[in-house]
């Protein structure tokens, strides 16, 4: 294929906006699946793509195309659509020259259109609007022209209106992706320069790296060196993506598919990396910014003889989804295990379910905290408000777009659940990184009977400190089991008692067998009672059962 019958787009949307759908139909039109009526997702290739109906991992699929006599090849990227995944939508567009940026007719531009776009028009690619659903009865597709054309600058006759379910005018989508979006810049007779936009992981054939070619060619045999790395690999096999992997002798700048080459490890297939031919250095790409993890949590085994297992799978995990950190960590509690950094809750969600499904490990999740930076100055005294209005912008009479300034760490739980239910579903969130900002936060420690539970230490805003205290004092008194005296579980700041509860001692009648009489028998057995009592509360040997910690720190 000429680079000039090259195409390299990307589907963006809202989340359910129909962008899995309309791949779908697109991988008909081209004959890349077959048109059957089961064809719901197919790039959705993960169990929990399928069960959540979401797509986490972004696809790449190779599309041949005859337009007016010409034959194109069209390479497509299907993109996941949510806040916590837009690390995977900015990677996928660096492959790419133009999107198509679909918008649900009946519901119009939602938070992650604008997000999406605006990822896209940074990016300098072109953008083709799609309005999509028109078969619903509440469609309304005028009235989403003209948001496209208010929000986004983009002529209201540009917008191709579509059903994706039903395949109507999607021909058209094939046709402006032709029309409207440019042929890759490459030069074919320059040495090799690939870029690595995704890299997913094979028990048996080891990193299978996505690239895109900007220059030369490679095959298989070729002697390829990572810039980043600068470890030499002997390629062992190039080819698309038709979506599955299919082997060709060689990839040509302008192409997109996919290379092994041997590499047994996460971080010898960065993204982002450049791989160019032994001999024949280039100029490397510029690399992507490294995901930045928002929600920290930590992980172990629910059984310690787990460990090994669960290590090898988060390792084998990670190499598919490299915006994950990873930290060992251990616990008094619960053991060896990690600490783990996400981008978002749903990431951290979907990490653990893919655990579950993919490695059949079990996990314990603790509740997850976002990061601070501690400065040790008065500067915390500043009062701080916990959101700030920053900008509003009316769509249209119906819709209006606010942008606030929030502690993540305010967002990160259940703020989405909230904010769905308060607006019964209408309002839409995205959010992204506006930096640290100084706040009044104390360190909060749970004592037990007066020893600090390590693993129970939070970071609280100091107006919260009490409800999140009395909180966690609560469910650890419904989860410790009585014993022989009594517990103290409080909530401290600093010296400073906040909240407090009781775990009642179970009293063992020890006199039960004791049939009146020998009072001095009676004195000893009630004195060896009290000093089994103290001896207990002296070295703080509460007996916690490992449950009673799981059901404290974990999210639900
Ligand atoms: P994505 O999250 O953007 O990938 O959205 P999906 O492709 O998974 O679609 C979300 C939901 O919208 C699914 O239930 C689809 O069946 C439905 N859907 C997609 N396109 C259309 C359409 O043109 N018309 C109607 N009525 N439903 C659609
Ligand atoms: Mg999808």
């Amino acid at each position: 294929f000429s680079v000039e019958n090259t195409r390299n787009f990307s589907i963006i949307a809202h989340v359910d906006h129909g962008k899995s759908t309309l791949a779908d139909r697109l991988l008909e039109l081209t004959g890349a699946i077959d048109k059957t009526k089961n064809n719901k997702q197919v790039l959705d290739k993960l169990q929990v793509e399928r069960e959540r109906g979401i797509t986490v991992k972004a696809q790449t699929a190779s599309l041949f195309y005859n337009c007016e006599g010409k034959q194109y090849l069209l390479n497509l990227i299907d993109t996941p659509g949510h806040v916590d995944f837009s690390y995977e939508v900015s990677r996928s567009l660096s492959a790419c020259q133009g999107v198509l940026l679909v918008v649900d007719a009946n519901e119009g531009i939602q938070a992650q259109t604008v997000a999406n776009f605006f990822l896209a028009f940074e990016a300098q690619l072109s953008v083709i609007p799609v309005i999509n659903k028109i078969d619903l009865k509440n469609a309304d597709p005028e009235r989403v022209e003209k948001q496209i054309e208010k929000v986004f600058d983009i002529p209201r006759n540009e917008c191709i209106k579509i059903s994706a379910k039903l395949g109507t005018n999607v021909e058209r989508v094939l046709q402006a992706v032709i029309e409207r979006i440019p042929p890759p810049k490459v030069h074919r007779k320059n040495s090799l320069k690939a870029l690595v936009f995704d890299s997913t992981f094979d028990q048996y054939r080891g990193v299978i790296a996505n690239v895109a070619l900007f220059d030369g060619m490679v095959s298989k045999g070729d002697k390829i060196v990572s810039a980043h790395t600068k470890k030499t690999y002997e390629v062992n096999e190039v080819g698309v993506l038709n979506p599955n992997e299919q082997p060709t002798h060689k990839l040509y700048a302008g192409q997109v598919g996919y290379l092994i080459a041997g590499m047994k490890d996460v971080t010898e297939a960065q993204i982002g990396d450049t791989l160019y031919l032994h001999k024949q250095p280039v100029e490397p790409l510029p690399g992507f910014k490294s995901a930045k993890p928002m929600v920290f949590a930590g992980m172990y085994p629910i059984d310690q003889s787990e460990y090994n297992n669960l290590k090898s799978a988060v390792e084998k995990l990670t190499i598919n989804d490299s915006s994950v950190t990873v930290h060992r960590d251990s616990s008094l509690a619960l053991g060896a295990g990690w600490r783990l950094g996400f981008l978002g809750l749903l990431h951290m969600e979907v990490f653990n379910q893919r655990l579950e499904q993919e490695y059949n490990a079990s996990v314990i999740l603790t509740t997850p905290t976002v990061p601070y930076k501690a400065v040790l100055s008065s500067a915390k005294l500043i009062k701080a408000r916990r959101a700030v209005q920053k900008n509003m912008m009316y769509i249209d009479q119906n819709r209006v777009m606010l942008k606030y300034l929030f502690p993540l760490n305010e967002i990160v739980v259940d703020f989405y659940d909230s904010l769905k239910s308060l607006s019964s579903g209408y309002a839409s969130f995205d959010y992204e990184d506006a930096g640290y900002q100084t706040a009044e936060l104390v360190k909060m420690d749970i004592l037990l009977n007066g020893n600090i539970v390590e693993e129970l230490v939070t970071i609280v805003h100091k107006d919260k400190a009490h409800s999140v205290g009395k909180v966690i004092c609560e469910r650890l008194k419904d989860s410790l089991p009585r014993q022989l005296f009594e517990i103290a579980i409080q909530a401290a700041i600093g010296s400073k008692i906040i909240a407090r509860e009781t775990v009642k001692a179970y009293r063992k009648n020890v006199l039960a067998k004791c049939y009146g009489g020998d009072i001095t028998r009676k004195m000893k057995l009630l004195k060896r009672q009290a000093e089994g009592k103290k001896k207990l509360r002296k070295i703080g040997n509460i007996e916690v059962p490992k449950d009673a910690f799981i059901k404290v720190l974990r999210t639900q």
